[in-house]
C-alpha cells in the first residue's frame, strides 16, 4: 500500500479526513491545506472517479489551489476542499447530502463548503440546513455579496485583461484589441460583454456552437470553432472553459501576446509557465485573475457568520485590486527572470507562512 502522504500532492496538508456512513452511502475526503489565514475554503465535488486514488489526488491538488487563490485574493481565509465520491449512476440522495453536512459540522469551522462540480444550489442549501459552515448561498436583493459568482469572476478577469493589455501592449484601453474567447458560459460570456462593451475585437468559440453564434450576433463578434481558437491570430486569448489546455502542443499553437482567462488550472504542468514566457507571452496566472467569484462567495459567508461588511461595493472594491495584484507578479517576474506563474506561487506560499 502507497502512503498518499509521501507523493508529492500531499504538500504538508494540515488534515485529511475519510468520512463513511454506510447507511446513506457517504464516501467523501476531506482535505485541508492550510488555515493560516483562516479557516480552509474550497467547494465540494461530487463525482465519479474511475480509482479512490483519483480522488484523493484531485481534493489535496484542489485544496492546496483553495490555499493560494484565497491568500493571494487578500481573503482571511485558508484553503480546503471537500470530494464526495458518487457511484457510476452519480446517485445522490438527501441522506448522503446530510451524513456529509454532519461531517462539515464535525469539522467545527475548520472547513467551509461551497458548491463545486456536481453540486447544486439547492444541494448546498440542504447541506446549509445542518451546518453553517457553508458560503455563497443564495442572496436576497441585487446589492449583496454572493449567490452566482460567475459575474463576479468575470468582472474580475475583464479588469485583469485590461491590465495585461496595458502591461504588455501599453494602451490604457481594449478598444480595438482582439481577444479570442474559448467558452462563453458564465464566465466566458460575462468577459465578453464587458469587452465587447469598451470597443474590443472578439472571436468567440465554444463547443456549443449555437451558444457562441448567439453571442456574437448579439456583440458583433466574429466566431471560430472550438478546436481552431487557440490558434486565432490575436492580441489576447482568454481561456474560460477546460483546465489544462496550455500544454506543450496548446502553447505551439497560440498566436497571442497574452493568455488571460478564468479556467482553472491552465497549465499542464509546472513546466509549461516558463514555456509560456519562454515564448514572450504575457500569463496572469489562473487564480489570481479569476478570485473574483471567490471573493464575492466568502463575503457572503463571512457577513452572515461574523457580520462583516458585505455589500456589494465591498466585493467590487475587493475585485479592483486583482490588476494591481497581477501588475506585482508581473513586474518581479520581468526583474527576477521568473515566469509569472512561479512568482505568483512563491507570493501564495510566503502568504500562507510556507
Ligand atoms: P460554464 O459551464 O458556464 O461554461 C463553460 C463553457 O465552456 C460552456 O459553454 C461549454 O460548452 C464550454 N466548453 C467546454 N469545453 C469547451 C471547449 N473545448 N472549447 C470551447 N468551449 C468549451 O462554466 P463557467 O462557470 O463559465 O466556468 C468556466 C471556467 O472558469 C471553468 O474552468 C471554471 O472552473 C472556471 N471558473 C469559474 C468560476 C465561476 O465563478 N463560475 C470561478 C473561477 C473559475
Amino acid at each position: 500500500m502507497t502512503a498518499f502522504w509521501t507523493e508529492a500532492d500531499y504538500d504538508d496538508h494540515e488534515l485529511v479526513q475519510l468520512v463513511r456512513d454506510p447507511k446513506s452511502g457517504l464516501t467523501a475526503i476531506f482535505a485541508l491545506h492550510s488555515t493560516h489565514l483562516g479557516p480552509g475554503a474550497g467547494g465540494t465535488r461530487f463525482w465519479h472517479y474511475a480509482e479512490p486514488g483519483d480522488a484523493m489526488r484531485d481534493a489535496l491538488r484542489l485544496s492546496r489551489g483553495m490555499s493560494y487563490k484565497n491568500a493571494m485574493a487578500g481573503l482571511p481565509m485558508g484553503g480546503g476542499k471537500a470530494v464526495i465520491l458518487a457511484d457510476k449512476n452519480r446517485n445522490k440522495t438527501p441522506e448522503m447530502l446530510a451524513a456529509f453536512a454532519d461531517a462539515v459540522e464535525s469539522l467545527g469551522g475548520r472547513y467551509v463548503t461551497a458548491e463545486d462540480v456536481g453540486i447544486s444550489e439547492a444541494d448546498m442549501a440542504a447541506v446549509a440546513q445542518r451546518t453553517q459552515y457553508v458560503s455563497g448561498l443564495p442572496v436576497q436583493g441585487l446589492d449583496a455579496a454572493g449567490g452566482d459568482p460567475g459575474p463576479f469572476t468575470a468582472l474580475g478577469i475583464f479588469l485583469g485583461i485590461k491590465a495585461a493589455v496595458k502591461h504588455k501592449l501599453g494602451k490604457d484601453s481594449v478598444a480595438g484589441v482582439h481577444v479570442a474567447i474559448q467558452g462563453t458560459g458564465s464566465v466566458g460570456g460575462g468577459v465578453a460583454r464587458l469587452l465587447a462593451r469598451e470597443g474590443a475585437r472578439l472571436t468567440l468559440s465554444d463547443i456549443d456552437a449555437e451558444r457562441a453564434a448567439k453571442l456574437a450576433a448579439e456583440l458583433g463578434a466574429e466566431t471560430a470553432a472550438s478546436d481552431a481558437i487557440m490558434s486565432v491570430a490575436c492580441d489576447v486569448f482568454s481561456p474560460n472553459a477546460l483546465g489544462a489546455i496550455l500544454d506543450d502542443e496548446g502553447i505551439a499553437r497560440l498566436d497571442c501576446q497574452v493568455v488571460a482567462g478564468g479556467a482553472n488550472n491552465q497549465l499542464k504542468r509546472a513546466e509549461h509557465g516558463p514555456l509560456l514566457a519562454k515564448r514572450g507571452i504575457l500569463y496572469a496566472p489562473d487564480y489570481v485573475i479569476n478570485a473574483g467569484g471567490i471573493i464575492s462567495v466568502t463575503l457572503e459567508y463571512l457577513c452572515r457568520v461574523e457580520k462583516t461588511p458585505c455589500d456589494i461595493n465591498e466585493v467590487r472594491k475587493r475585485i479592483a485590486l486583482i490588476p494591481g495584484r497581477l501588475e506585482q507578479i508581473w513586474q518581479e517576474s520581468d526583474t527576477s527572470g521568473s515566469s509569472p506563474d512561479q512568482v505568483a506561487d512563491r507570493m501564495a506560499q510566503k502568504l500562507i507562512g510556507r
